[in-house]
């Protein structure tokens, strides 16, 4: 008998292939994301910490000895039962974070998920529960999602009521025979040959990127369709005409994203519009400040003044040039008190020299300004000199993004990590210790909670200084290449 488990059901779900390979392909097996597993537990935790005085199953899902012991928490009529188990006779099984005793012969079942709002795939996964455990003669009255409060903001110990939201999805799940109908659908594709492979921009990103796209996509050039063109779009195009870019015919290019990126990857020739590079330029103001933020992500606020998922910044690099020709000058703050918070300390050192004139410049505006926001609004004592400082910021990645200069190697995109080799290619992230943001933060928050040895503490440190520096340098770079191309 073949198990189907509550992950087999939402990828088979997603996509035949996908399931077939999770059950009958291990060399093609994902590695885990060990943070995000990580995360998944801590907030798990907290959330039986919220229901407190139930009983825990240990054993594993797919254990037997975790149905035997659910079934006896169950006759025991205990309050919470967590990570409850149960298995159908027909071979599909699952656990539920939490099955609470409404004592009326009823239980709810509550999934938590560490997200700030129920997901797509989050409905799949309670109805596949709520399947199970009808199945094997519970009596479910409600369904809820347990999320993390976006609104929280934590002050002093963490209150578990408003840390958490329960959302009561009971009405929007699919029901028994919808489940029923499905499972069968898998369970047929699972017992037949493999299939061939039909990927789509669409299907392939439904829920989450697809973890097999390492395998399927493998023949899919570099730059292609799927790059050129957005979702729905891209797969109408790649039905017709296949991935590879050549084989598009001219009227069908107009609807790419970004007019003129195929011509130019076809005929490889920049794209140069200096009207947009003029605009660009001409709304700087000296001094010029180039402006750039490192921060950690904490899922369960760590700090007072902070909520779920709030980006906390604990680096800046700030890199000013006060006249035309004039030597740069740089400055940085990097926090190095773990577990304190970072932001008074970061935020008094900027306001001491940004100055009060000049322009501000970033490279992707949205998030160091959302930051300063932020950060105004939990520090309001610093209010009118933070959002001052977002009144005078202009964004790099403009005229960058409006094809004002374009290179057939950025593959599509106008991140930093795509222009700064095109135009800039002796300026490499390679060689650093620290090669993008997402590693910053992953090893700042392992100094932050404590989990770095005093010897990792200080490699990390010397190559946060230089990684953070080389951003705002990049963006100097790119602004010469700008001005140089105005010139020409
Ligand atoms: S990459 Fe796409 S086609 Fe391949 S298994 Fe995933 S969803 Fe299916």
């Amino acid at each position: 008998m073949i198990k189907i488990s509550k992950s087999d059901y939402v990828l088979g779900i997603k996509c035949p292939n996908a399931i077939w390979f999770k059950k009958y392909r291990k060399d093609l097996q994902p590695e885990m994301n060990q943070a995000v597993l990580d995360n998944g537990t801590a907030v798990g935790e907290l959330a039986c910490d919220r229901f407190p005085g139930g009983v825990r199953i240990v054993a594993k899902p797919w254990e037997d000895t975790a149905i035997t012991q659910t079934k006896s928490a169950i006759s025991g009529n205990v309050p919470f039962i967590y990570e409850a188990t149960l298995s159908t006779d027909t071979g599909e099984y699952c656990a539920v974070d939490i099955l609470r005793n409404n004592n009326d012969g009823t239980w709810d079942i509550l999934e938590v998920k560490s997200t700030t709002e129920p997901h797509d795939y989050h409905y799949i996964d309670a109805s596949f529960q709520r399947y199970v455990f009808t199945k094997c003669g519970i009596n479910v009255r409600n369904c809820f999602i347990m999320t993390l409060n976006k609104e929280y903001v934590r002050h002093g110990n963490l209150d578990l009521e408003q840390l958490f939201a329960l959302h009561d999805v009971t009405e929007d799940l699919q029901d028994i025979e919808t489940v029923q109908h499905e499972i069968e659908r898998i369970r047929a594709v699972l017992g037949g040959t493999e299939l061939g492979i039909a990927i789509s921009k669409v299907k392939c990103n439904k829920f989450y990127e697809c973890p097999y796209k390492h395998h399927c996509w493998k023949d899919v050039p570099q730059y292609s369709v799927f790059d050129a063109f957005k979702g729905a779009m891209a797969d109408k195009v790649y039905s017709e005409y296949g991935a590879d870019l050549s084989n598009v015919p001219a009227g069908v290019r107009a609807n790419q994203s970004h007019p003129g990126d195929i011509e130019a990857f076809l005929k490889n020739t920049d794209v140069i519009n200096k009207d947009i590079l003029r605009d660009f330029t001409n709304g700087l103001r000296w001094p010029l400040y180039f402006l750039d933020y490192e921060s950690i992500m904490s899922v369960v606020p760590m700090f007072d003044n902070s909520r779920p998922y709030q980006q906390i910044c604990f680096q800046f690099s700030l890199h000013v040039q006060r006249e035309p020709g004039a030597e740069l000058e740089h400055y940085e703050y990097l926090h190095n008190e773990s577990g304190i918070d970072p932001r008074p300390g970061l935020i008094k050192k900027l306001i001491e020299i940004i100055g009060n004139a000049g322009s501000v410049i970033v490279y992707n505006q949205i998030f160091e300004q959302g930051r300063n926001t932020e950060m105004a609004r939990d520090f309001p004592e610093y209010a009118e000199q933070l959002n001052a400082i977002n009144a005078r910021m202009v964004d790099l990645l403009i005229p960058f993004r409006a094809r004002g200069l374009y290179r057939p190697c950025q593959n599509g995109s106008a991140s930093i990590k795509q222009t700064l080799p095109a135009f800039v290619p002796e300026m490499s992230y390679e060689n650093l210790g620290i090669h993008n943001g997402t590693e910053a933060s992953d090893q700042f928050m392992a100094f932050m909670t404590g989990k770095q040895t005093a010897e990792q503490t200080k490699e990390m440190m010397a190559n946060l200084h230089e990684y953070c520096g080389q951003d705002t340098m990049a963006m100097v770079r790119l602004l010469e290449v700008i001005q140089k191309v105005i010139k020409e």
